[in-house]
């Protein structure tokens, strides 16, 4: 036997929630959102003839309704396969240095997988004691800064000024902004692209836009940080994106109106859903995300995700130091949190 496995990239993958196979599930586990995409993308044409030829590489008719909708220049806009995609460009591309680049110690649990994989050394910065992000903790020597707001899995907002703190304390590093959740509610850094060449902010389909099976994110910079992006992906992978994201994701950006109606739709039942946790003990964080992060005052979180499982209501729980008191519960519709209330009422 040889010892080929000696030259093995060996890796310890990121495990996303999952995606059961089962009917009838309430699925409140991976942040999708319970409503479908616009009628505007449901009826969009596809012409599956063309799928003979190779996609525009720079898709640049999505790059344009992006742009377009955010009032940049095209040039500021990248685009790729779920902001995963965008995101792991964004590490190879940004993440030089010697130093450690540093995020939240509660945060999205691939940003340490990224890292591990591309050698990018790490340092997990600790949320203060009610799971916020400390701008003055972000002020020391790093190789970059990247952090979600709002933060997943808490769903906490940081608001602007201390958003600005942070890049203002990080001149001479790119500081990544993920705002996979911000059209939920938070505040978002984009104006603040036009102020600081080093910060990038990245977006996706995948939440506000109902469109997590198709796979788009993007990411706003000012162009010389998108053209760094941009060289990296093409030393990588031409055609990211392919013609359905394109045609689809292009409709979905001309339906404001909806987008806004189902968004108004899951923030109402996040408010609601809130305060009935909180009447039946649970203590949830402040969210402005599409998911809550509680925690019963008396059962374990554990036994809650088991015994809702039993039941076809599937949660998240991090069986982490930090996370392990806490499930984190996707807004689904209003029918589906009642169903989960209800099971909840029989159970804690
Ligand atoms: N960032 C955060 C904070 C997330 O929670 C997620 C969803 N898993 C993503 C990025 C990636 O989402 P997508 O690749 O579907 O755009």
């Amino acid at each position: 036997m040889g010892n080929w496995e000696e030259n093995v990239r060996k890796v310890v993958p990121y495990v996303p929630g999952e995606q059961p196979k089962m009917d009838n599930l309430i699925k409140l586990n991976t942040n999708e959102n319970p409503y479908p995409p616009s009628p505007k993308v449901l009826e969009a044409k596809l012409d599956m003839s063309r799928l003979k030829l190779y996609p525009d590489p720079a898709a640049d008719m999505l790059v344009s309704a992006i742009a377009d909708y955010h009032g940049v220049d095209k040039s500021r806009v990248f685009v790729g396969v779920g902001s995963d995609d965008v995101l792991a460009m964004s590490f190879m591309s940004f993440f030089n240095s010697d130093k450690a680049i540093l995020f939240p110690d509660v945060t999205y649990s691939f940003y340490d997988v990224w890292a591990d994989m591309l050698h990018i050394p790490y340092k997990t910065v600790p949320l203060d004691e009610d799971y916020r992000i400390r701008p003055e903790d972000y002020k020391c020597g790093n190789g970059g800064v990247i952090f979600p707001n709002p933060n997943a899995p808490t769903g906490i907002s940081l608001p602007l000024e201390s958003v600005r703190e942070i890049i203002e304390a990080n001149r001479d590093v790119v500081v990544i902004v993920d705002e996979a959740y911000v059209d939920f509610g938070g505040e978002t850094a984009l104006p603040l692209t036009d102020e600081y060449d080093n910060l990038l902010v990245v977006r996706t389909f995948s939440k506000s836009r109902s469109m997590a099976g198709i796979r788009i994110g993007y990411a706003i910079g000012q162009e010389k940080l998108i053209k760094y992006l941009s060289d990296v992906k093409y030393s990588y992978n031409s055609y990211t994106m392919n013609m359905p994201s394109i045609i689809l994701g292009t409709a979905s950006i001309a339906d404001e109106e909806y987008f806004r109606e189902q968004v108004a739709k899951v923030v109402a039942t996040r408010e609601r859903t809130t305060k009935a946790l909180e009447e039946l003990g649970f203590k949830v964080l402040p969210s402005k995300a599409n998911f809550v992060f509680a925690s019963h005052k008396e059962k374990p979180a554990k036994e809650i995700f088991t015994a809702a499982r039993e039941r076809g209501i599937i949660l998240r729980y991090f069986d982490r130091p930090r996370t392990d008191d806490f499930l984190r519960i996707t807004i689904g519709t209003d029918e589906e949190m009642d169903s989960f209330i209800e099971f909840l009422k029989d159970f804690v």
